[in-house]
């Protein structure tokens, strides 16, 4: 039976204690197939009066796997997990170390002294629908008509993923060259991991304005390296970053995804048949970025006077029907408007203010804002002196339910929306 689960922790090692749970669970003899979500941390679900202590956020998940028992097997199963691992009964909304919630038992409804299936709290709890969309993007609970996707892009406005930007190029635009050995790119990738970014974008090609050419052969030669060190890093993790290859040739995201990359990151607007080609038979997720030129040309923009929200959005109707019509799966599919590419300072902070008009599309949207030149609206400066502006733009967009926000460094925008959301769930 294919089986749901949804995970929280927020005691202890919190990532760690989410991992050992499915380990756990994975050597269970009645266990096959499980995918994981990506984890997402939320801000605690405490009562009025709460003690100071029960506010910990926590880190949430769900797995999808299947199971031959029973699903009383499984609560029992379930149940030792979480005792073995050290929870302790505790009052209602206390912190705990781990807390395993059977969410879906194939089609079963179940009302017994012991369990409630579906999980009673799925559909007004965006702890569990942010990663369930995740998992299980077109599933129907029983009696809903709603899908998970349409339910959790109404109900999950301040969940966003972070994607961590890591650029292996030697110039791009403000942080070219940081990561030219190992060294610095491990030590990225462990900031990265500290501070909970979901997705790595990698880069070996930069796209910015005047960027020169860079043969595919050392596109590849910069990026291999990485791709087999955090391979190595990850390689039977369940809760593990995703791995997305920035990529507008079809030669690099065929070898990328031979590594078992997630996600193929094409500025391009996936303009290359033989990308086209090369997606459909596989079933990673595909960012599709609207843009006039790669690289980034400042005298090449939309006209002044257009309605950019209304074309860029027109464009990307159009491409999502042209990527369905040749069987790419929508939920495999990431919108960015692509802010600065091809548009001016006016026009990115437009597309920024009316992003929410992109939620009405069928695909998850991501918005790429940090260190961009329109920042300079607020006064000139450096590339790499842009993170404060980026970090109130990430806030704002996280608020109007933007999916993915793409950013240099994850670790101050992460920060910064835990205390917001923080301020925000705080019950007195
Ligand atoms: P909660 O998860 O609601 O914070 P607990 O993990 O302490 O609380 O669960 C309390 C009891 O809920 C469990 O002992 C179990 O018998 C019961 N229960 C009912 N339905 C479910 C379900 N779908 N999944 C897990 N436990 C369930
Ligand atoms: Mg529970």
């Amino acid at each position: 039976m294919k089986c749901l689960i949804g995970l929280g922790s927020n005691l202890g090692d919190r990532l760690e204690n989410l991992e050992g749970a499915v380990q756990r669970l994975c050597l269970l003899a009645s266990t096959s197939h499980i995918s994981a979500s990506p984890v997402y941390e939320t801000a605690a679900l405490v009562p009025n009066g709460a003690p100071d202590t029960w506010h910990i956020p926590f880190l949430n998940a769900v797995i999808e796997f299947e199971w031959e028992g029973s699903c009383e097997d499984l609560l029992t199963e379930t149940k030792k997990i979480e005792s073995f691992m050290g929870r302790v009964s505790a009052e209602r909304w206390a912190p705990r170390l781990i807390d395993l919630d059977i969410l879906l038992f194939g089609d079963a409804k179940i009302n017994t002294d012991s369990l409630t299936v579906p999980h009673p709290g799925i559909w007004d709890r965006d702890f569990v629908l942010a990663p369930l969309r995740d998992i299980a993007p077109t599933l129907r609970l029983p009696e809903k008509t709603e899908t998970v996707f349409s339910r959790a892009r109404n109900l999950c406005r301040d969940l966003p993923l972070w994607m961590g930007i890591l650029n292996l190029t030697p110039d791009s635009f403000s942080d070219g060259g940081d990561l030219a050995d190992l060294k610095s790119l491990k030590q990225k990738v462990e900031t990265f991991e500290q501070a909970g970014v979901s997705i790595f974008d990698i880069g070996a090609e930069s796209t910015r304005p005047g960027a020169g050419n860079v043969s595919s052969s050392d596109e590849w030669m910069r990026l291999h390296p990485t791709l087999e060190f955090l391979k190595e890093r990850y390689q039977n993790k369940f809760f593990r970053p995703r791995i997305s290859v920035d990529t507008r040739r079809s030669y690099i995201a065929e070898k990328a995804l031979e590594y078992g990359v997630d996600c193929i990151n094409d500025v391009s607007g996936l303009s290359d048949p033989a990308m086209l080609q090369l997606l459909k038979k596989n079933s990673c997720d595909i960012v599709l970025m609207h843009s006039l030129s790669i690289p980034a040309d400042r005298n090449v923009t939309l006209s002044e006077d257009c309605d950019v929200v209304e074309i860029v959005k027109t464009w990307a109707e159009r491409k999502i029907v042209e990527l369905t019509d040749i069987g790419i799966d929508p939920a495999r599919i990431i919108f960015d408007p692509g802010i600065g590419f091809g548009k001016t300072s006016q026009q990115s902070l437009a597309l920024l203010q009316g992003a929410e008009a992109f939620l009405t599309l069928p695909v998850r949207i991501l918005i790429g804002h940090s260190r961009k030149s329109f920042i300079n609206s607020w006064g000139e400066r450096m590339a790499k002196d842009r993170d404060w502006e980026s970090v109130g733009i990430s806030l704002r967009m996280s608020m109007l339910g933007i999916n993915i926000l793409r950013v240099h460094e994850p670790q101050f925008h992460i920060r910064a929306h835990r205390a917001f959301q923080g301020v925000r769930s705080w019950k007195t």
